[in-house]
This record gives C-alpha cells, structure tokens and sequence, in this order.
C-alpha cells in the first residue's frame, strides 16, 4: 500500500499536489514542511493532509512523485492553521500554498535549483560542433554553456525555449539532457538549497575552560590582556558574548590566542532578536497604564459582558463601537489578561504597528516577555525569531498586523481586532484575504471570542451586530467625561469667492492654528493627498501630464535638493516637471490641486516660527522614521503636524486641540461605493484626535459640500445617523452589506485583448448565474484602465449566494487556465477601482 500526501506549493495559482513517500521516510504529519520535485526545481511545501492511499491507488497514476525529504517531525505549521489557510484559498479563490506561505515566517522555505557548468571534455566536443547546422540538443545545451560560469538549469531552460520555440513551457527535456550530459563526463552539476530550514541569528559566546581557569589561577604563562580577559572570563562560568568582551576592552585577538591554547572555547548560541528595540516605544506610551485603574461604568459594563462570553469557551463576536478616546485599549488589555490567566492565548490585531506603537506598548508593559509582535516593518530575522517564539509556546498575546491572524499561537481563548473598520486589513495582493474576516473565522474554528473595535465600524460589522449575530457594546462616553471636540464646517465656495481660488488655509482655520501656537498646544492637519500639485495640465490643450505606463496625471513633489520632479504613485515613473505640454507643446503648463507638501508649505509661510513636520509616506520612507516622528510629536518637539490618512489613526496625544482637515472632498468623488463610508470614518477619527487631554478640544472641516452626509454626520459624530442613511444608498444600489461582492480584473497588452479575455470569464460566469442565484455585471474597461503598462477590464458578481458565486468563479477559471495569473478576483473587495 502506498502512502500518499497533499502537499501545498508555494507557487501562484497552483491546486494541491499529491506525492508518495518513498520507503524510509517516516510518513509526515500534517502542518509539516517537506522538500518535493516540482517541475525542475526541488521546493519546499507544507503537507495538509493525508490521501487515503487504498482508495486512490488504481486512479493514480505511477508517475506520481516522490517526497525528497521530511523537514520536521512536529507540525510546524499548527494544524488548525493548515486549515485557516485552506478555508482562505476557497474563499478569497487562490492557490491552497499561496495562502498557506501567508502563514509561514521568513525563511521557511528551501528551495533547490541546478547549477551547470561544462567540463574540459565538454568544450572540446563543442569545440568540435561548433559549425554544425543542425545540433541535436545535447550540442545546443553544450554550445551555451561553453565558456560560461556556472549556470542554472533555469536559464537553460529559458534559453532554450527562446532558441527553439516550439518547445516553450517544456522545461523536462533540459534536465533529462543535462543529466545525460553529466553521465558522460561533458558537465558537471551542482545540486544548491537555498535559505535554510532555521535562521536563528546566533551569537559567539566564549566560555572559559578548566586549563583557563588554573592558567588564570596565577601563571606567568599568559601575558595582561590575555589575563584580564580570563579574570572577566572566570566570573562568568556560562560564558560571556564576544561583543560583550569586546565592550571591555577584549579584542577578538586576544580571544583567538586564547582559544588556540585551549583555555577559552568558543561556541554560537541562537538568540531572539527583538524587534521591541526598533520598532515601538515612545517613552511616553509607558507610565501610568496601570492594571488597577478604575474602568469607566461603560467600560466596566462591557468589560463584564465579554468576559462572560470569554469564559464559555465558545465561539463568540462581539463589536465594541467605543466613540474615540471612550478607553476600548483598557478593555481589550483586561480581557487578554483573562484569557492568559485561564491558561489561553490572545491575538490582537492592529492595522499599522508602526503608525500606532502605543498599543504594543502597552501590551508589552502589561505582559512582559510573553508578548510578541508580528508585522512587515520588521526585518526577515525579527519575524522569524518572534514566530518562533510563538511556535514554542511562550507567547501568551501576540499584537500583530494583518498577516498575523495566522500566528501560530495554541490553545486561543481571544482574538481583537482593533479598528476593525481600517482598509489595511484587506491585502491588495493575492491572497486577498481580510484581517478581519479571517480572524472572526479563526475564532469560531478555535472556540475563541472576536471582538472586533471601533469608533466607526464598517457597515459590514455594525450590519452583523444589529441583526444580532454580533453581539454590541457600545461605549458612548470618553474617559472622565471629556467633551467630544467641537466641530465647525468651512464651506469653501465662501473662502473662494472671497479670497480667491488659490486658498488652502480658510480665515478661521488660520486664526484657530495661530492661536493654539500662542497657547503651546498642538494642531493636526489632515489632506489625504501626498505631494506638491496633483497634476499639470496644459492652458492650450487642457490635457494633464500622464504617466506612461498608467492611465493616471502625474504628482508633483518637491525633492531634498528643492527641484521639483512630476511622480507617478502607482508605479515607479518620474520625470523633470516639462517645460511645454507633451501633446500640443504649447509653453502653458500649469500646475492644479495641492497636496500635504504645499500645505506644509502654506503653514510654514504663514506661521514663520512654529516647528512643522510633514507625516506621510513620502516622508517616513527610512525604517522607522514613523515612530521617530511621531515620538518627537508626543515629546512636544513639533507644533503642527501635518499628514495624510496616517495621522488619523487611534493616536492619543493629549496636547493636541486643534484637528484641522484641509479638504475633506479628497475621497468623495470617487467612484467607489465605499467613498462616503471612508469619508464619514477619516474625517470622525481624525476629529477624535481633538481634546484627548486636560483641554477641550476643536475641529475646522473645510469642504465644499457641507451638506452632503458624510460631513453633516462627521461634524456630529453621529455614527448611528452615518449608517443609517449609508445602509439605504447601499441597499437602494444592491451594494454590499446588502449583498456580496466579489470583483474580477483582467491584465493583458490591449484593452481589446483585456475586454475578450474578461468577456470569455464572464460568458462562463453566466452561464453557471442562470438559476439567478447571482448578478454577473461588466465586463467594462477598469476605472484605471491602464497600471504598470498593464491594460485592465473588470467584472463584477453581485449577489446574496455566496457558495454559488465561489464555485462558479472555481470552475470558471479552472475551465480557463491559460489566464492564470492575469486575472485577480478579489471577493468582498474594500475598493471597486
Ligand atoms: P480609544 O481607543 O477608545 O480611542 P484609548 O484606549 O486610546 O481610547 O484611551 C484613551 C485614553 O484614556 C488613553 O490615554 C488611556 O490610557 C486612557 N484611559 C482609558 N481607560 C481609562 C480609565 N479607566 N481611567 C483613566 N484613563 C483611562
Ligand atoms: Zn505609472
């Protein structure tokens, strides 16, 4: 009988492979990495689970592969992520190993490839074919590695597939020719893993031994800095680290002397690198978070509520709609305090660690060592040291972003989700999976409770918590009692016509941020737009400068040495600002619109001495200048800091009094369903940042649509009334919560071949949609009809049967597999453009 395994491969698109397990390989459990053959390559995947060989053997064929090696003998994936990653790639619709390789760390994978390189009896027999017109492909193989250094099977394979095209996608013949090549002396191969199965970083500790001890005991054998080095050595019997030594005074020298006469042995210990050192902490984030403050009466009531529903060690969501600065950081801390102490785990999310280190923070201080932090800021060593750590089950909380949601973490009591509402939780890229979605998944498949937070929960979860399938907790009071901040609306069709279109600070608003200058408080200042001008356009032909490879205009920045350069924001294009217009060449460009750069400007010129910093992503491109900038802002260091979305975010800075929002039309006009619900969520939690402290707080809004919704209600912050009228624009227009969406886009050369691609998709789609269980819509060119020199069409699924929709979009693209990887479909899709 044989033994079978399905293995996933962290290749795009690629379904579940089936391999045998040779004689002597201890059958693999699941969650455990092995090495297989996949084309010519050897890779590493993840076993998820074992076939059941009696029943498959007449049906497979014997061609089936063998597993080359086991890695591990405990899962190392745990299996219950092994199958959070399964139930992702049915969902989100992608390869089960691309899913899976979201739940692994850095360094996980081995890879293997064939190095070649010919041999002196190689190159005198091409030497002697060198003429030859017609070469069998031995010869071919050999004349291109002649005179070459070693080279990867890969590239010969590429090469010959270009020399011979009608061999292209056939990579075999390459490796059966090389190992043929190898067996008659003509080349020889090496066989390279790359990446190793563990990355510890390890450190070299020196440690005395019993001749060092009685050397150092008195002997005139060894001269003073060998002396002084084995007295330090002799106090510290477990060894000393070499960088210790070397703080004190002990070369690396002196050390090699030492252990070359045996009295010092040197060894390599594997450390954790931790990533608390870099990547969080204000100093100001710590102090005063005690655990034995008194909670609020609604912080208590939930609080006491929760732990109930912790306590029954059931499945359980909850949404806990807190008004910003109403203290859901100290709910959340108690509960996963709760959880530990029960002898369970919590996993907290955070939608950006780097752009909010106090609730690490404040974690860190409250469990110590048993906190580990997960998230892409990090370097490949961090994240993998504090998986590990995970792994080995001495982690209690794990506070991550997004991909953490499959932290390898056991026996799980908690899972937060902080800002539930925050676009960042869904990944742009495949697997598109959703934070969110996917943690109140693993939750209910590891009886755990969800509890998802927010001062402006999504539609999706307040829909869910007033049918009653979350259970909702309201906090409608800020901590002490302190006023909401004080909103006034600026309608900017007034400023214009007074003073002009060129205004970007209103009369009052400038008036507010002087005055908070005089009385050392500190102002936000909100447009969610980067750069200088948002555009060039042409007075003659009214065309904007485009980017080449996008159907988008240019934005114009400012550099380090002043001179102004026009950028793309989607992909990575950028030119001088022309002189004349590209298409009429008349010498009449100008540049329109504004971003955070000219408003940072705008202040600077206006309010000469006050210090101003700019927070967006033109600016924190080094590692950690986010938390840097922020910290300087919570010391006081800064007056008025000025930002695009990310100084928005659950910050709590208790000196700032003014929040300023430049325009809040930035989002509005968007195509996009989501446009008002964004608006309403960017503008309430940037007006939240207002009065956290002492002082009250006020907000200037300056728009030119005071009365569209999203503005009246945000001036209010009034969420109940936001969603109450974005519930009935949502079911008037059959978007989602009113049903699911899943939207598809198709990449190709030409908008035509684009169009006849998704047309083709879309004709299988409603094929399986005619029992009307869902809507097929499109296909249409995409609103950005052209990215990265890429043409787009798109289509969308609109309906309430979700499995229907799902296994129509399997069975289309698996009928389709020439399309792979050109069509992206993004189910439940945070943004439709
Ligand atoms: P939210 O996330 O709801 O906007 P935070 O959790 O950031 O609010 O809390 C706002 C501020 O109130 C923080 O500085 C926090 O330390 C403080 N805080 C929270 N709960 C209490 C409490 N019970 N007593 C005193 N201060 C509190
Ligand atoms: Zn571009």
């Amino acid at each position: 009988m044989r033994r079978l395994v399905s293995v996933a491969v962290p290749v795009p698109g690629l379904d579940l492979l089936t391999y045998r397990i040779p004689d002597g390989l201890d059958t693999p459990v699941v969650g455990a990495r092995v090495l297989v053959p996949l084309g010519t390559r050897r890779v590493t995947g993840v076993v998820v689970r074992h076939e059941e060989a009696a029943a498959t053997t007449e049906r497979t064929p014997p061609t089936l592969k063998d597993v080359i090696d086991v890695f591990d003998a405990a899962p190392f994936v745990p299996a219950g992520v092994v199958d959070l990653g399964l139930w992702v790639a049915d969902y989100y619709a992608c390869g089960p190993g691309e899913a899976i390789a979201a739940a692994m760390p850095p360094f996980a994978w081995v890879e293997s490839e064939w190095r070649v390189r010919i041999t002196a009896a190689g190159a005198e027999r091409a030497a002697d074919h060198r003429d030859a017109t017609r070469r069998a492909l031995r010869d071919t193989i050999l004349a291109l590695l002649d005179g070459q250094a070693w080279t990867p099977l890969r590239s010969i394979a590429y090469r010959l597939e270009h020399l011979t095209p009608g061999r292209r996608g056939r990579a075999l013949p390459a490796r059966a020719a090389v190992r043929a090549l190898q067996s008659d002396g003509l080349v020889d191969v090496d066989d390279v893993l790359e990446g190793q199965a563990s990355a510890f970083k390890t450190v070299r500790v020196a440690q005395i031994t019993v001749a060092g001890s009685s050397a150092a005991a008195g002997s005139d054998l060894v001269g003073p800095k060998q002396r002084q080095a084995l007295a330090l050595l002799a106090d510290a019997p477990a060894g000393l680290p070499v960088a210790h030594l070397r703080e004190r005074g002990v070369s690396d020298d002196v050390l090699q002397r030492l252990s070359g006469r045996g009295f010092v042995s040197i060894r390599r210990d594997a450390t954790d690198r931790d990533p608390f050192e870099t990547a969080v902490l204000p100093p100001e984030a710590e102090g005063e978070m005690g655990a034995d403050r008194t909670l609020t009466a609604e912080q208590a009531a939930a609080c006491e509520r929760l732990r109930g529903l912790a306590a029954g060690r059931r499945f359980a969501a909850a949404l806990l709609h807190g008004v910003t600065g109403s203290g859901k950081t100290e709910i959340y801390l108690r509960l996963a305090g709760d959880v530990c102490q029960q002898g369970r785990t919590a996993l907290v999310l955070v939608p950006e660690i780097g752009l909010t280190p106090a609730l690490a923070a404040a974690f860190r201080q409250r469990f110590g060592d048993r906190v580990a932090i997960q998230h892409s800021g990090l370097s490949d060593g961090e994240r993998h040291d504090q998986w590990q750590k995970i792994r080995r089950g001495t982690v209690s909380v794990v506070v991550g972003t997004r991909s953490a949601v499959f932290a390898p973490l056991q026996s799980l009591g908690l899972v937060v989700v902080d800002e539930e509402h925050d676009g960042s939780y869904k990944q742009e890229e495949t697997p598109r999976y959703h934070g969110r979605d996917v943690a109140v998944m693993r939750a209910k498949r590891e009886d755990a409770l969800a509890v998802l937070g927010s001062a402006t929960p999504s539609l999706e979860s307040y829909q869910n918590a007033s049918s009653g399938r979350y259970e909702l907790l309201t906090l409608d009071r800020r901590v002490f009692d302190r006023p909401m901040a004080d909103v006034t609306v600026v309608d900017m069709r007034d400023e214009f016509a007074a003073r002009g279109p060129d205004v970007v600070l209103s009369q009052p608003l400038a008036e507010a941020i002087g005055a908070r200058l005089t009385r050392a408080e500190q102002v936000l200042l909100l447009l969610n737009r980067r750069g200088f001008a948002t555009a060039v356009f042409c007075r003659q032909c009214a065309g904007t400068v485009e980017c080449p490879n996008c159907s988008v205009s240019l934005t114009v920045h400012g550099s380090s040495r002043g001179a102004m350069r026009a950028h793309c924001h989607y992909c990575n294009y950028s030119m001088t600002v022309p002189a004349t217009c590209p298409s009429c060449a008349a010498p009449y460009l100008v540049q329109s619109g504004f971003g955070t750069e000219r408003v940072e400007q705008e202040v600077l010129a206006a309010f000469p001495g006050a210090r101003i910093a700019r927070l967006d992503r033109d600016a924190i491109r080094r590692r950690g200048a986010a938390v840097s900038l922020l910290g300087r802002f919570g010391r006081g260091e800064i007056d008025v800091l000025v930002g695009t979305q990310m100084i928005a975010k659950g910050h709590d800075f208790p000196r700032v009094t003014l929040v300023g929002v430049v325009s809040a039309d930035v989002g509005l006009g968007l195509a996009d369903f989501r446009a008002s619900e964004r608006t309403f969520q960017l503008l309430t939690q940037v007006v939240g940042r207002a009065g956290r402290g002492e002082q009250p707080g006020a907000a200037i809004i300056q728009t030119l649509y005071p009365d569209h919704y999203s503005i009246r209600h945000a001036r209010c912050q009034d969420y109940r009334a936001f969603f109450h009228d974005e519930l009935a624009f949502r079911r008037a227009m059959h978007y989602p919560p009113q049903v699911a969406l899943t939207s598809g886009i198709v990449r190709a050369g030409s908008i035509a071949n684009a169009m006849t691609d998704a047309g083709a998709i879309v004709r299988a789609l409603r094929d399986a949609a005619r029992d009307g269980r869902f809507q097929v819509l499109g296909p249409a060119p995409a609103p950005f009809v052209k990215l990265r020199g890429e043409h787009r069409a798109q289509f969308f699924l609109k309906g309430r049967n979700r499995t229907a929709m799902r296994d129509a979009i399997h069975r289309a693209l698996d009928a389709l597999p020439e399309f792979g990887r050109r069509v992206a479909i993004d189910v439940d899709p945070m943004t439709v453009l």
